[in-house]
């Protein structure tokens, strides 16, 4: 053992300085850290399977906020900083606010996140019965590989609406004691035609139909009494009938928990990590944001997968007009608030899978646990359908990141023309605001189970926080 303590060389020194130094972010930060993250995610994974759609992320989010002080906003009110109000918008998406010293003066600072996640929308009209068997048909919601959702097991939740106006929460499925459903797929031994078959055709839209019932109601002679039977059940447990399915959100998710992944623990596979996993970290900096110079809104959003278009998804003005509400009370216009504003949208980025490395571009590609990922663009093709932050804002954002210690990465989604893309970064840009795309690199993104890092989770979390509390 020699105790001499070896010299770098000119090249390893000039290397140093000079090359982005890209090895695992493990390497890089303090036990403390570590421990951290995993403390940070054990009440995560508790989100996650409380919050497998929108409408129940909203619930844990308003009940956390109002623990944490927030108030529902009253634009009758007038605020002082560092007062904490939500605006709840039709229980699907939900802004926090913490007033800022300067008010909306100097623009705000928003952390925008989506809770909506892909999986199987029950269809208007869905119970029916073939061959003694009943089913629920169902529309797909969001960008799913068909293939990957037979036979795993599925939780139906959501809600019914009378026409009295009455609401019966359902959420059936999840829990040991509770059935499951689940799509089901042709046994190998007569799926020749099926495996030779293009991956679109051989399993399509309405192949994704849910076994939900085999046995009949009575011995009675009676036509479809298996379909009778489940309508008897549903009509016992929930007091509806079919014609209730008509004004109706149900979905089908995984009915699995969010795991610890890896025998070192160092993962969390769960369904709906897309964008759960900026959303939590997101609703924490909000809470832990306590008089920040400008106001600072987080945004909890719908409809991301989709495109973003409905009365709670980032096209529609909602979030505007509560900024243009606060900008009003403080005798501005809200137009000069925007151009002011700056953005985090807090959404995932495809992480590097070695198992299908030609899909990636290595060294433009985000890596589990080298921490959140800054995504300058997403889109497709020619940076079609995108907002490309501009070179100031991302020296303002690694700035910030840097000062404070935070371990980040940049990454975009795959190779050049190899897919593609979006988040809402491009409406809040076309809102005349700076934003960039800021999360957690994961894999098999939009996978029944993805799989994420608790350290980029955690990350994630810091990055936003001090994005909210450090005006630049
Ligand atoms: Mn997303
Ligand atoms: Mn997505």
């Amino acid at each position: 053992m020699s105790n001499k303590k070896e010299e770098k060389s000119a090249a390893a020194q000039l290397k140093e300085k000079l090359f982005l130094n890209r090895k695992n972010g493990c390497l890089k930060v303090s036990e403390e850290d570590i421990r951290k993250s995993d403390e940070f995610c054990e009440e995560y994974k508790n989100f996650l399977n409380n919050g497998k759609i929108e409408r129940e992320a909203v619930e844990y989010a308003v009940a956390t906020a109002e623990k944490a002080g927030f108030t529902e906003y009253d634009r009758t009110k007038t605020y002082q900083p560092g007062d904490r109000v939500y605006v709840n918008n039709r229980g699907k998406a939900v802004m926090l606010a913490v007033i800022g010293k300067n008010g909306t003066h100097n623009g705000v600072r928003l952390g925008i996140a989506h809770i909506d996640s892909p999986r199987l929308d029950l269809k208007p009209n869905p119970v029916y019965e073939k061959n003694n068997l009943a089913f629920f048909k169902t529309h797909y919601y969001g960008g799913i590989k068909k293939y990957q959702w037979p036979t795993v097991p599925l939780a139906l939740h959501g809600v019914v609406i009378l026409k009295d106006g009455s609401s019966i929460t359902v959420n059936i499925g999840d829990n040991d004691d509770e059935p499951c459903f689940c799509v089901t797929d042709l046994l190998p031994h007569l799926a020749v035609e099926q495996m030779s078959s293009v991956m679109k055709k051989a399993f399509n839209g309405e192949h994704l139909n849910v076994l939900i019932g085999s046995r009949p109601f009575s011995k009675d002679e009676e036509s479809e009494i298996v379909k009778l039977n489940i309508l008897n059940i549903l009509f016992e447990k929930y007091g509806i009938v079919e014609e209730d399915f008509l004004s109706a959100d149900l979905t089908l998710v995984p009915a699995f928990k969010a795991r610890d992944l890896g025998f070192d623990r160092s993962m969390i596979g769960a369904y709906g990590h897309d964008d759960k996993v900026c959303a939590y970290p997101a609703l924490m900096a909000a809470i832990d944001t306590k008089l920040p110079e400008s106001t600072v809104i987080t945004v909890l959003t719908d409809r991301e997968e989709i495109g973003s278009d409905g009365n709670t998804g980032m096209k529609s003005t909602y979030m505007v007009d509560f900024v243009e509400d606060l900008a009003k009370a403080d005798g501005e216009e809200v137009r000069h608030v925007m151009a002011k504003s700056t953005c985090l949208s807090a959404d995932v980025n495809a992480a590097y899978d070695p198992t299908y490395a030609s899909a990636f571009e290595a060294n433009n590609s985000s890596y589990i646990n080298n921490g959140a990922v800054i995504t300058k663009y997403t889109g497709s093709g020619g940076k079609y359908s995108t907002s490309d932050a501009s070179a100031e804002y991302m020296a303002k954002i690694r700035k910030i990141l840097d000062d404070a210690n935070v371990l980040w990465q940049t990454g975009e989604l795959g190779k050049v023309d190899g897919g593609g893309g979006g988040t809402i970064a491009k409406f809040v840009a076309n809102l005349n605001a700076d934003v960039v795309d800021l999360g957690v690199p994961v894999l098999s993104m939009h996978a029944p189970m993805e799989v994420v890092s608790k350290l980029d989770v955690y990350m994630t979390y810091r990055a936003l926080y001090e994005f909210y509390i450090n005006e630049e």
